[in-house]
């Protein structure tokens, strides 16, 4: 049986007892059909995995006793995904793939062409706990509030540089090598495209780099993951780099 990894807002350290909400402590005992002195897997994001037993459990609640550490902490590298939200399943897969090809921070924005005007982000961010939680992950991507994009452009460090998934340059000839290594995000817009003033104001700034994703134009959610996997193989955490 999968090994069960249950991500816990709590410092875990050995000996010292963490309380399970409501939800963990249905999930354990009327989903999962756990039972006390059973051991379940624990990361909080920040202390690596746990390995913990399950010292009292009940419906609604329930405490684990961290035994040992099981995995060390592991951090992507320092990318981020911004990505204009298009319908809800979608969105909803863009968020959970982009935690689970390790994107260190999601952010959805509104562009001149995003279809919805706001998203539920408790939502999204439970969406990213669980794709940590199913893929052995010991990190947990913040998601973002909607921001426009405008504001976010002008807000921008630009010493993180942004991989612009430009859909004008569909069938460019064009691979990542060679990009600087350090903190990046993809960029990647919306069903209709960026808008003309986006693509200029884009086009004017030194630290975006605009990319093909090669000669088919790609739905967001397929250009996000297509994005993430060309970055990491060549500058994350994939060996490429
Ligand atoms: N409606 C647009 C058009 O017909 O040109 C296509 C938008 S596409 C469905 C959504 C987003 O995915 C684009 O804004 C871009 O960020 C990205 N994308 C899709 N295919 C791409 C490609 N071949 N090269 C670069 N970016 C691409």
């Amino acid at each position: 049986m999968a090994k069960i990894r249950l991500f816990i807002d709590h410092p875990l350290a050995a000996g010292q007892p963490v309380p399970l909400d409501q939800g963990q402590a249905h999930y354990l005992s009327g989903v999962m059909r756990q039972r006390e002195g059973a051991e379940v897997a624990v990361f909080n994001g920040r202390d690596g995995e746990w390995t913990a037993r399950i010292d009292r459990l009940a419906k609604r609640e329930g405490t684990l006793m961290p035994v040992a550490q099981s995995a060390p902490q592991q951090d992507p590298p320092d990318l981020w995904l911004v990505f204009a939200p298009i319908k809800k399943a979608r969105t909803d897969f863009i968020v959970e793939k982009a935690a689970e090809m390790g994107a260190a921070r999601i952010m959805p924005v509104q562009t001149d062409h995003t279809n919805s005007e706001r998203i539920r982000q408790d939502r999204l961010q439970a969406h990213a706990v669980e794709a940590a939680e199913q893929c052995g992950g010991t990190f947990v991507p913040e998601v973002t509030d909607l921001q426009p994009l405008q504001r976010m452009l002008s807000d921008w460090d630009p010493s993180r540089r942004i991989l612009w998934a430009d859909e004008s340059r569909v069938g460019v000839a064009e691979t990542l090598a060679g990009l600087p290594a350090g903190p990046w995000a993809i960029l990647i817009g919306p069903e209709g495209g960026f808008s003309g003033n986006e693509r200029r104001q884009l086009a004017d700034l030194a630290h975006v780099v605009p990319v093909s994703l090669g000669p088919r134009i790609l739905r967001a959610d397929t250009a996000a993951v297509a994005a993430m996997a060309l970055w990491q193989a060549a500058l994350g955490d994939w060996g490429g780099g």
